[in-house]
């Protein structure tokens, strides 16, 4: 079908973003959709998963987050564990344990966690030496305890992303990148989105722009739903010599603090800081990349000389730290899927496959639902100004 006006395809959905979420969406969207309908999905960049996919620490675990997002998690499993056929070539998680450490001044937040029944349930407590015999960097004598998630796993972000994208293509979707969306229209019954590149039309527009969905939202006059992007570092530097950290487990402190993980022989490092910031193409900044280094380093017995890489990303979040996952309450066809914050990997079969149920037929497929998602808890109405 063409639009008369614009001489454009009529698309029933057009997906703004192809970075984990929008990827994700448009191939769970192209899989349950019915024949003929036609799923789009627009990039701004050259290259998809440039910008929060492309830097992440690649963690699943399912006691990291609020209590939505461990339900979107361990929802997210099963397909990680058993993709379609051909989806990837390798397996998406390699088994790493997180053991999460608490020192006296974390006592309270040590008890608050521990009182968690689900983190309780997918955890057992260590002893701080038998945390140090895990990961012998650690000052064990600083701790006063910790508690291991022995399921916690590596994801490959990349093979995750490609599959999504690869998967999109085979089912008939189309994307198209270099295709920065300048406005959004509302004319009759459809959606005209302007770009660089042309304009598309679309019954259903999903706003899947990491940091930029609030920007997205503003363009289409959508109320604010307060999203915030907030910077994130990381770094990799050399462990201490004569040492193989391979198996180690990530290592995480209790208060948020830092955290480090083996990653292809370096170990990755974060401050876990979480500054705000305008949506952009976040770099690391120097006093960041001090900060991570020392906090590791009172931690541990590692020595950091040099810094061997460092970068940056955006966490996007609203109030609540939860996603956001639902059509505008106000705008008819206009389809939020942001502020996944730190757990945008790790919850994006789910988020997606809620996603794409939301927008054919406005349903939770049972198997979310017994995992604990509540779409309501995910709902764009929730962050709304009443009125
Ligand atoms: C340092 C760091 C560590 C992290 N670690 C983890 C982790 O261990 N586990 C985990 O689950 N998550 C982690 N995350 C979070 C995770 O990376 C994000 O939640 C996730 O990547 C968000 O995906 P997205 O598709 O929403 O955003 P993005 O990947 O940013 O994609 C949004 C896309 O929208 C496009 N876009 C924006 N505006 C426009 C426009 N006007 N027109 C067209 N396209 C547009 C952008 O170019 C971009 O490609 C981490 C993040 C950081 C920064």
């Amino acid at each position: 079908m063409k639009s008369p006006e614009f001489e454009s395809p009529v698309h029933d959905v057009l997906v703004i973003g192809a970075g984990m979420a929008g990827a994700s969406v448009a191939a769970h969207l192209a899989e349950k959709c019915p024949e003929n309908f036609s799923v789009h999905l627009i990039e701004r960049e050259d290259q998809p998963g440039y910008h929060s996919t492309g830097r992440s620490a690649a963690l699943f675990s399912e006691i990291y987050g609020s209590a939505p997002v461990r339900a979107l998690t361990r929802a997210s499993r099963a397909f990680l564990e058993h993709p379609p056929e051909s989806f990837a070539a390798h397996t998406l998680l390699e088994p790493r344990p997180t053991v999460f450490v608490a020192t006296a001044a974390q006592a309270e937040a040590f008890d608050v966690m521990q009182q968690q029944e689900d983190i309780k349930a997918g955890t057992r407590w260590i002893s701080p030496a038998e945390a140090a015999a895990l990961c012998p960097i650690l000052r064990a004598d600083e701790l006063i305890g910790a508690l291991i998630e022995d399921a916690s796993a590596d994801i490959d972000v990349h093979g995750l992303h490609q599959g999504y994208l690869k998967r999109f293509r085979a089912l008939g979707g189309a994307l198209t990148l270099g295709a920065d969306v300048e406005a959004i229209t509302r004319e009759g019954e459809l959606w005209q989105v302007k770009t660089r590149v042309g304009t598309f039309v679309a019954k259903t527009v999903v706003n899947a722009a990491g940091a930029w969905a609030g920007q997205i939202g503003a363009l289409a006059g959508a109320q604010d739903i307060g999203l915030m992007p907030k910077r994130r570092t990381a770094i990799l530097v050399e462990p201490p010599a004569g040492m193989n950290p391979a198996r180690w487990p990530m290592i995480m402190d209790v208060g948020e603090e830092f955290y480090f993980k083996p990653d292809a022989g370096m170990l990755l490092v974060s401050p876990c800081d979480e500054t705000e910031s305008p949506a952009c193409d976040a770099q690391p900044e120097e006093l960041d990349v001090a900060i991570a280094a020392d906090r590791v380093m009172t931690a541990t017995t590692l020595q950091i000389r040099r810094v061997s890489h460092s970068w940056a990303g955006l966490r996007s979040f609203v109030a609540d730290r939860t996603p956001v996952s639902g059509y505008d309450p106000k705008l008819k066809g206009f389809f939020w899927l942001a502020g996944q914050g730190g757990y945008g990997i790790q919850t994006a079969p789910a988020m997606a496959e809620l996603a794409a149920s939301l927008i054919l037929d406005g349903t939770v497929p049972a198997r979310l639902a017994d995992f604990g998602v509540d779409a309501s808890a995910l709902a764009p109405d929730r962050l709304l100004a009443s009125g």
